[in-house]
């Protein structure tokens, strides 16, 4: 095996505690806005946290933060950007949006290793790592290149969507990653008048994909406009609504990550 061949498979050394990789099958699901209110979640749970955007083909983060900024170099690292508490890194704040769109495999590798490698994160207790729709090189170079604690993947009740998580359920297992479950997203709405959930896609198809795949459900998130608004992140939902249903969902979610990954 020549040397190029044998970094491909060497470890970068251990930066946080736990790193967790946020996933779907494809696009428009609300990934980017979980992995987000995840990460302040785990912030309201004291814990230290890091989050990477390393949507390589579509970085969010930086419009989601409205962050427009260059991060500095230190001892050749790149120092995250402070949000409230939480360091974030993203591919967006170091290059032109529309540029990683016409990057192809050695590219993308190459983008996701320096990513994981040349930022500076200080001591985290928790990394989340927002992935590209879909499973390809950015979710390869990751199972090969760190030790991952595991995979939660989102989803939407439709049947497309469902096909999709399936795909790449079998493509984590492949590279042996750890799926800690699914969290099914825009699965009901609650009725202003009369305040019930209303599963208006019906729940049979996320109950299939957990018999046939054996994969626990961590929670679902309904259709909501807070949601929309969650990246606000001067007033982010989870911090404003403590008893809220969003916030409780997302304080579960957490709870049932934290018991997966720590034993
Ligand atoms: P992805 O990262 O999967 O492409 P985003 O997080 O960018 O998806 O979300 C896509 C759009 O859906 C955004 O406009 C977001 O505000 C909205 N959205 C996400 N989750 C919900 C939800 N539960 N209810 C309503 N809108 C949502």
């Amino acid at each position: 095996m020549g040397n190029n061949e044998l970094n491909r498979f060497l470890k970068l050394p251990k930066f946080a505690k736990y790193i967790i990789i946020v996933a779907s099958g494809k696009g428009g699901v609300g990934k980017s806005t979980i992995a987000l209110n995840l990460a302040l979640t785990f912030q309201c749970l004291k814990m230290k946290v890091g989050l990477l955007d390393a949507d390589i083909y579509g970085p969010s983060l930086p419009k989601l933060l409205n962050k427009n900024v260059k991060p500095e170099i230190k001892n050749k690292s790149f120092l995250p950007i402070d949000v409230k508490g939480i360091k974030t890194m993203s591919i967006g704040y170091l290059i032109p949006e529309e540029t990683p769109n016409i990057w192809r495999g050695p590219m993308v590798i190459k983008a996701v290793t320096q990513l994981l490698r040349d930022v500076s994160w200080g001591e985290l207790d928790i990394l989340i790592i927002d992935t590209p729709p879909g499973t390809g090189d950015v979710q390869l170079t990751i199972s090969q290149k760190i030790d991952v604690s595991g995979a939660i993947i989102i989803t939407t009740p439709q049947e497309l969507s469902l096909l999709d998580v399936k795909r790449g359920i079998n493509m984590f297992r492949k590279v042996n990653l750890q799926i800690l479950g699914l969290v099914n997203n825009m699965s009901y709405y609650i009725c202003d008048k009369c305040e019930k959930k209303h599963y208006i896609f019906g729940k049979q198809l996320s109950h299939e994909l957990t018999n046939s795949f054996d994969i626990e459900i961590l929670g679902e998130l309904p259709i909501s406009k807070d949601l929309i608004k969650s990246h606000d992140i001067e007033h982010p939902i989870i911090k404003q609504k403590q008893s809220d249903i969003i916030f409780k969902s997302f304080f579960d979610i957490c709870q049932k990550v934290l018991n997966k990954i720590t034993v």
